[in-house]
């Protein structure tokens, strides 16, 4: 017996559906993508419900995309969000997106984060956290989001982060529905 290796991957489907090449200006412009690869998570059955972007914050440059990957994956802690910052600091080669001279980041997630992607999120570097969906609306259909308290996001802002929540709340929220119909496992 020896310790395992593991590879972490986004499904095959994400670089069909993904505009590499346009720029994402508005937070609108940034959700709406993130929703349309949760939906075709679910679609294709390649995990949960939750899906998250890094971009530029000012340019509106996408820089990598992530989706929910616990279960396919056997890994606990391959959240939307988690995988997004990883696959980010994969492409740019830094293991914080607030490196001296590179420009300012910000992830956009579908739906709050649990209480270790609010930690992965504050270790990023991110400049700032756009979220859809609530936590109560997680914990509604059945998802635990851990520790996260009020002043969890009081810590966040108060070292800089700028954080804006319920952007298209009600569309980001429709993916769990959506999960739902399909059968999917809430765990
Ligand atoms: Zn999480």
């Amino acid at each position: 017996m020896r310790s395992p290796r593991l590879t972490i991957e986004l499904p095959s489907w994400v670089d069909g559906l993904v505009d590499w090449q346009r720029r994402y200006p508005r937070p609108e412009d940034r959700m709406a993508l993130v929703i349309a690869v949760g939906h075709e998570q679910i679609r294709r059955a390649t995990g949960g419900p939750f899906a998250a972007a890094v971009f530029e914050r000012d340019s509106g440059v996408l820089v990598a995309v992530g989706v929910n990957l616990a279960v396919p994956s056997h890994n606990c802690v391959l959240h939307a969000e988690v995988v997004a910052l990883m696959m980010a600091g994969a492409q740019l080669h830094s293991h914080s997106l607030g490196a001296e001279g590179m420009p300012q980041h910000e992830l956009v997630s579908s739906c709050e984060p649990c209480a270790m992607c609010l930690g992965a999120v504050f270790w990023s570097g991110a400049a700032s956290l756009v979220t859809g969906a609530t936590k109560g609306d997680a914990e509604a259909v059945g998802y635990n989001e851990g520790p996260v308290f009020p002043e969890s996001y009081a810590h966040l802002e108060r070292k800089g982060m700028t954080v804006v929540r319920e952007i298209m709340r009600e569309e980001a929220r429709a993916l769990f529905a959506a999960y739902q119909a399909a059968g999917g496992e809430i765990y």
